[in-house]
């Protein structure tokens, strides 16, 4: 999963990038509102956090932009403390989250992940996926109750693919969400990391839908309807 950090003071975007990338997440990081917006406008994030306070374009600003563009990611505001118009701004501007300065690192991953599990549409912060169970608070992934130990990328994969289970991944969206902008991304390497998952999680964990990306069953693992299913792990 991708996040956007747009925080002009740089002590506090070092602080958001080390938790973030520590929690899971591909962290891109913008210290004014111009960047910050074109990075927002023109690739995708599974969740934003945005100061209000930015050189360039404010961050109120920022996000009406997004959202007159029809960009529907989910934003979480940083506001001062106290300056309870911000919020208001915020909020009306089309932030779906807000957190007040200074704040625990720990609320603002919690709140991070409540975002994304949200636009994913699930409200459990249990994922499951037939006999697989991730666990978005601590990152722990089991299979039928027995914990299954994953390397980051295969953690940050299967994360990605459990958000969207019942429905199709393509390569090059797993490829967008996986890794950073800067990260050499040859698109073998998520057909190895899928080839692995299925080692550690069983063959039929994870469908390739031919010619089109990779899906996993949703809920308790009744196949999902529709043509294409390929589970001999060829591909
Ligand atoms: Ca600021």
């Amino acid at each position: 999963m991708r996040v956007l950090v747009i925080e002009d003071d740089p002590n506090l975007s070092r602080q958001l990038a080390s938790a973030l990338d520590s929690a899971g997440y591909v962290v891109e990081s913008a210290t004014d509102g111009e960047q910050g917006h074109f990075l927002g406008d023109t690739s995708d994030f599974d969740a934003v956090v945005l100061d209000l306070g930015l050189p360039g374009m404010n961050g109120i600003d920022v996000l009406r932009k997004w959202r007159d563009a029809g960009r529907s990611m989910p934003v979480l505001i940083l506001t001062a403390r106290d300056l309870w118009s911000d919020k208001v701004a915020g909020i009306d501007a089309g932030a779906d989250d807000y957190l007040a300065k200074p704040f625990h690192m720990a609320e603002l991953l919690a709140r991070v992940r409540a975002l994304i599990r949200r636009s994913a549409g699930r409200a459990d912060p249990v994922l499951v996926s037939g006999a697989i169970r991730f666990d978005t608070r601590s990152g722990t992934t089991t299979r039928d109750g027995v914990p299954v130990i994953l390397t980051t990328f295969e953690q940050r994969l299967l994360q990605f693919l459990m958000h969207r289970t019942g429905h199709i991944v393509g390569r090059s969206e797993i490829i967008e969400h996986i890794y950073a902008q800067d990260f050499d991304r040859d698109s073998n390497t998520v057909e190895v990391f899928v080839r692995r998952l299925r080692l550690k999680l069983g063959s039929d964990s994870i469908e390739t839908v031919r010619g089109q990306g990779y899906r996993m069953p949703q809920g308790d693992g009744s196949p999902p309807t529709g043509a294409g299913r390929d589970t001999t792990g060829t591909g």
